[in-house]
């Protein structure tokens, strides 16, 4: 789950990292109010959970009420890389006398964390990391050590930034890492860290995607699920507790694991079909999940042919027939359904599925053959 930058901010402040002061609003009116309480000059900033805003002008300077209110108008509906623009932060500018990058995430191959520190952060680090690669510092955290302080103080020696800004970056880094291990991220991300002319070094720019496998833990997420942004499909799926995607082909598809519904895919664009959705019923698939499946799926209009592809293994194939039939009883699917049973219990699965079979639910005994058929009959 990413956050907005103001949340990201938040959370940074709450591990003790110094951003600007100022106050999220979703009105012109507002913007200026927020602006008059926080201090000109100001800056007016788009929040959207996609980075660039700046180069697409999201991101304005203002020095007083009048500004305030042409870059909130002006920004407010923006639609920056396909993201509309709803909420504003309005915060304290800052003067600038160098930008840097300082993200941590985990490197998977290393099996531990990376941080990153590049003296030359702001709008270009993409830049930056293609053509300059060396100009970013490295580190490799143990996630069993933790990042201690000498280690931290090596790394950004190796970073050469001003020398003003060492005590700074230092401090911040060691609760960067605190935020992102502590806060349970899969990315914390501040670019630019900044030096300020008075030599303080400050965070202006706030990147979080928070790891959704510790929600157990962090009944505090809940605020945010607010503001995250899901289409129509995805919020009704997730209020019925499945892993949904919605993609922009024709074929419906339901699979019980992750790793089915990726092959599912994949057999399906094979045999000339596109996907509208990529949907996962988990281990369970009861009844009243699958009823929920099709009817998620069924709300799709591009939809116009839904495949089931079931790998009983946990899963019994005649529990999911029973749920696809109950499911048929209980939504009114408009388009025909093909359905593959196999694995545990698929004879009596199919069986089932056998004495309710129509024009509208069609068996087949391989994934290949469901496929072949669901993508002739959304072609119909
Ligand atoms: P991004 O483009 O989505 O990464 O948005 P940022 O929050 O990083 O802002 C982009 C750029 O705007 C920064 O790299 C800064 O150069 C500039 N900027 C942001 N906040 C301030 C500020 O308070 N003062 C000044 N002078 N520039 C700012
Ligand atoms: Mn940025």
């Amino acid at each position: 789950m990413d956050l907005f930058e103001y949340q990201g901010k938040q959370l940074f402040a709450r591990y003790g990292i110094p951003v600007s002061a100022g106050e999220a609003v979703q009105s012109v009116d507002d913007a200026v109010a927020a602006a008059d309480r926080v201090g000109y000059p100001v800056v007016v900033k788009a929040q959207v959970q996609v980075g660039g805003r700046g180069k697409a002008g999201g991101i304005k300077l203002a020095a007083n009420a009048d500004e305030t209110r042409t870059h909130a108008a002006n920004i407010l509906g923006m639609d920056i890389k396909g993201h509309l623009v709803n909420v504003l932060w309005v915060e304290r500018a800052s003067d600038i006398a160098e930008e840097y990058y300082a993200p941590f995430t985990l490197d998977r191959a290393a099996k531990k964390h990376l941080g990153m520190l590049s003296a030359q952060g702001g709008v270009d680090i993409e830049g930056v990391a293609a053509e300059n690669p060396e100009a970013i510092a490295r580190i490799h955290v143990d996630p069993v050590d933790g990042l201690p302080e000498q280690a931290c103080r090596a790394w950004v020696a190796a970073a050469n930034l001003n020398p003003d800004a060492t005590e700074g970056a230092v401090e911040i880094l060691t609760n960067l890492y605190r935020a992102y291990v502590d806060g349970d991220c899969d990315l914390v991300e501040i670019n630019p860290l900044i030096l300020t002319p008075e030599g303080k070094v400050h965070a202006l720019d706030a990147k979080v995607t928070l790891d959704e496998n510790a929600e157990f833990r962090h009944p505090e997420w809940s605020e945010y699920d607010a503001t995250v942004t899901l289409d129509e499909r995805e919020r009704f799926a997730r209020e019925k507790g499945l892993n949904y995607i919605g993609l922009d082909g024709t074929v419906g598809i339901i699979g019980n694991g992750a790793g089915l519904v990726m092959s599912t895919l994949d057999v399906v664009n094979q045999v000339g079909g596109s996907a509208a959705n990529f949907l996962d019923v988990g281990g369970g698939a009861s009844a009243d999940l699958l009823a929920g499946a099709v009817e998620v799926v069924n709300s799709d209009p591009n939809v116009k042919a839904i495949l089931v592809n079931i790998f009983g293994g946990i899963t019994k194939c005649d529990e999911v027939a029973n749920g696809i039939v109950e499911a048929l009883g209980r939504v009114e699917v408009r388009s025909p359904i093909v359905i593959r049973l196999d694995g545990t219990n698929a004879d009596d699965g199919r069986a089932i599925i056998k004495a309710h079979e129509s024009d509208s639910l069609i068996s087949q005994p391989t994934m290949l053959d469901a496929a072949r058929k669901v993508v002739e009959l959304a072609s119909l």
